[in-house]
């Protein structure tokens, strides 16, 4: 089994340390700054890039639930 915690898209795999599929938007803050993302599968998900890295603070489902609803059948809306 692998970890929840980090390191590739629960939903279809994509490699959190890889190029971002595409960035949507990115925002300074004081530490440093948020960016937004898209996955490969739709997902969304927020970054936080500071002094000490990159990590991600949240993740979306993708916009298609009937295409992984397998996997996360429990999530709601
Ligand atoms: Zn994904």
């Amino acid at each position: 089994m692998t970890s929840t915690t980090a390191g590739a898209c629960p939903h279809c795999g994509w490699p959190d340390h890889a190029e971002p599929f595409q960035v949507v938007s990115r925002h300074a803050t004081a530490a440093g700054h948020t960016v937004w993302i898209r996955c490969g599968c739709g997902s969304l998900q927020v970054r936080v890039v500071d002094q000490r890295g990159m990590r991600i603070v949240s993740r979306s489902r993708p916009p298609a639930p009937d295409a992984v609803r397998a996997r996360c059948g429990s999530a709601g809306p």
